[in-house]
């Protein structure tokens, strides 16, 4: 699964994040609400783990913001407090399940994959722009009809762009939602990543990926 770990305290954030990694999912982290709430209304993810108690905009408020915006991401909230108004609190937000601080990996893992089999997921509509299709529910992705095959993170990065058609994505959006927040990744490798998926989805006219001089990336088709 992707699962977005929204976790301020850096240590706890590394610790989901390797934990996770070692199931198999593919996991991305963000250090305050803010963040949480950006990544999280522009890129897909199976699972949502949200701490409540974050600096500036609480686990409470993304969750609700996100449910405000149909988005119907499972959202497993770590709540700091084993009080029955905490909880009430959380769920009463959106999130569909929570844990109390201290929690054992094992049992978080667990919860992890109730949430994934529950399949709360709800099943995404394709993403069309021009003649380029990409289905989030299987991850398959065409070009006039043809099948492509990218990695995940070239996968990642395109959906992204679709998501966002139409508007200017920042490098630094690119970056904190494809590879992470706090990756060291620097802009040439977003440049060897974009020129890939450039051939491999784009090497047909008319051109979807647009270079934002100084800015992103844009992926939108041509108006005549
Ligand atoms: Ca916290």
């Amino acid at each position: 699964m992707r699962i977005l770990v929204v976790e301020d305290e850096r240590r706890m954030a590394n610790l989901l994040a390797r934990a996770l990694g070692e199931e198999g999912h593919q996991v991305v982290v963000a250090l305050n609400g803010l963040e949480g709430f950006e990544i999280a209304r522009s890129a897909a993810f199976d699972l949502i783990v949200l701490d409540g108690m974050l600096p500036g905009m609480d686990g409470v408020a993304v969750a609700r913001r996100l449910r405000e915006r149909h988005d119907r991401t499972p959202i497993l909230m770590l709540t700091a407090r084993d009080t029955s108004a905490d909880i009430v609190r959380g769920l009463d937000s959106g999130a569909d399940d929570y844990l109390t601080k201290p929690f054992s990996l094992a049992v978080l893992l667990a919860r992890v994959r109730a949430v994934s089999r529950r399949g709360a997921i709800p099943r995404l509509p394709f993403l069309e722009v021009g003649d380029l299709r990409l289905d989030p529910a299987t991850r398959r992705v065409t070009r006039h009809g043809e099948a492509v095959s990218l990695t995940p993170r070239e996968y990642s990065l395109l959906e992204l762009l679709m998501r966002n058609a139409g508007r200017t994505v920042t490098r630094g959006t690119i970056l904190d939602s494809v590879w992470g927040f706090g990756a060291s990744v620097n802009e040439n490798t977003l440049e060897v990543f974009i020129g890939q998926l450039r051939t491999k989805v784009d090497g047909c006219e008319p051109k979807l990926i647009h270079t934002v001089r100084g800015a992103g990336y844009l992926l939108e088709e041509p108006k005549e």
